[in-house]
């Protein structure tokens, strides 16, 4: 099938290229020139496993292209997807500019019949909005299908290959085939191609991201709560994970939850929900104790070194809102960071795929270290905040030579407080006791 995906963003480059990959031909299309001559030379925009593999082999075998000339490849697809950003507007709703704006540009490019799918987080209604746009600005037939996309960063390639389900909203049995045609390669293995009104399909997306994200709030209260009363998080948490209707996953308590999605989505609902005359109580909870959490790793820092931080050096290992992804869009790192700045602490980072990204935030307010025990000479203490694999096995004996004082804030609980003890770290984590060497 001929495809045409515009914005070039994690969720459309991904979906572009995975589209490709399944055999069909896809126009990237995207505003930003300067990306599309990047990709156009082979220079991937993120970090996402297995995704540059992908967009090579894909490009070098004629079935993948990126533009910024979005008539053109609507001109010559069938399907076109909106993947353009939906960021929060002031008062948290989601901005839907960019969606209609796209909307508009597909109708007027339009010489036949077309399926216009959003696949951005939107709204219950945008695909009625996104109708009424289009049906203004072309007299050729096309149906509008909200697709809404699921992949997780840092397993995004993964995840649209093999998606749990497919959620396809619409409201035209053309459409429906279509794209049940589309999805046919990525769920041979009896994933589930869900049907539904777009409106069903629309807030399917949101409520699959306020459970997640409430499920992780949740956690952190128990945790906070396990650290006043002598409880061990850890344990709380396998002992309710096993509980078949409760599983493990999303269980884990840290510094907070970020990202591009989970805090404007959560927004977005309770906005929605204020429009049709609802508080969303429960939502309003989870972001208020998320801001909350996202300085627990701070208040413990004051609460061990005192308020006076000025001119304390601290290493921070990661970046990234979590492991695998250079994003550090509303990263617990970004909150952690602008705390220690303010205090008038040194703060020396390392991240394996966010160095650049920090650098763009922070400038030099912050020193960048391309080794992470770099980031540990002469420091008063680490703390880590994102999970990366390799630093779940560091050489401690190496670290504690390294720092002047040997005191761990680690905000994702990857070490064990009875090993740190025994290494001779001052070690504080989530819901678990602090110990002592
Ligand atoms: P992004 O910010 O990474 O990318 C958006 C892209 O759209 C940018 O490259 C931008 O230049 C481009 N763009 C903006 N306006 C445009 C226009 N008028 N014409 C052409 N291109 C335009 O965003 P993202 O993370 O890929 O997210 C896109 C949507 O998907 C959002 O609604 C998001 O909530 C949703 N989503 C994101 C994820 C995720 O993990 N990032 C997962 C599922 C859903």
């Amino acid at each position: 099938m001929k495809l045409c995906v515009v914005g070039t963003g994690y969720v459309g480059l991904v979906a572009g290229t995975c589209f490709a990959e399944g055999g069909n031909d896809v126009i990237c299309v995207d505003i930003d020139a300067e990306k599309i001559s990047r990709l156009r030379q082979g220079i991937i925009p993120i970090y996402e496993p297995g995704l540059e593999e992908l967009i090579k082999r894909n490009v070098a075998e004629g079935r993948l292209s990126f533009g910024t000339d979005l008539s053109s490849a609507v001109k010559r697809a069938l399907i076109c997807f909106i993947a353009v950003g939906t960021p929060p507007g002031e008062d948290g709703s989601a901005d839907l500019a960019a969606v209609v704006r796209v909307a508009a540009e597909i109708a007027a490019a339009m010489d036949g019949y077309r399926v216009i799918v959003n696949k951005s987080t939107v709204p219950v209604g945008t695909a009625e909005r996104v109708r009424q746009v289009v049906a203004t600005r072309t007299h050729h037939p096309f149906d509008v299908v909200s697709n809404p996309e699921f992949l997780k960063e840092g397993a995004a390639v993964e995840d649209f290959m093999k998606p749990d389900r497919v959620v396809i909203g619409a409201e035209s049995e053309r459409a429906v085939e279509l794209m049940k045609e589309l999805y046919s390669p990525f769920v041979r293995t009896e994933r589930p191609i869900l049907v539904m009104r777009t409106a069903s399909a629309e807030m399917t997306k949101y409520a699959a991201n306020a459970m997640l994200a409430t499920r992780i709030s949740l956690m952190n209260e128990f945790a906070n709560l396990c650290e006043r009363v002598g409880a061990d998080v850890s344990d709380v948490r396998r002992g309710v994970g096993f509980d078949q209707r409760i599983g493990h996953h999303f269980l884990f308590p840290g510094v907070g939850y970020g990202g591009s999605c989970f805090p404007k989505d959560v927004k977005a609902v309770i906005c929605s929900a204020e429009e049709h005359g609802l508080d969303f109580k429960l939502l309003r909870a989870v972001e208020e104790v998320n801001q909350h959490q996202k300085y627990a790793l701070v208040d413990k820092v004051r609460a061990h070194f005192g308020e006076h931080l000025r001119g304390m050096h601290f290493g921070i290992w990661g970046l990234a809102f979590k492991p695998r992804t250079d994003d550090m869009r509303e990263a617990p790192a970004l909150t952690v960071i602008e705390a220690l700045l303010q205090a008038g602490a040194e703060v020396h980072a390392y991240d394996p795929e966010a160095l650049g990204e920090a650098q763009r935030i922070f400038g030099s307010r912050v020193h960048y270290h391309r080794v992470n025990y770099d980031a540990l000479k002469g420091a008063d203490a680490l703390l880590v905040i994102t999970e990366w694999n390799e630093f779940r096995r560091p050489d401690f004996e190496r670290m504690r030579q390294l720092m002047k004082q040997p005191v761990v804030f680690d905000g994702r609980n990857i070490y064990d407080p009875d090993e740190m003890r025994e290494l001779g770290f001052t070690y504080y984590s989530v819901g678990r006791q602090s110990v002592r060497p």
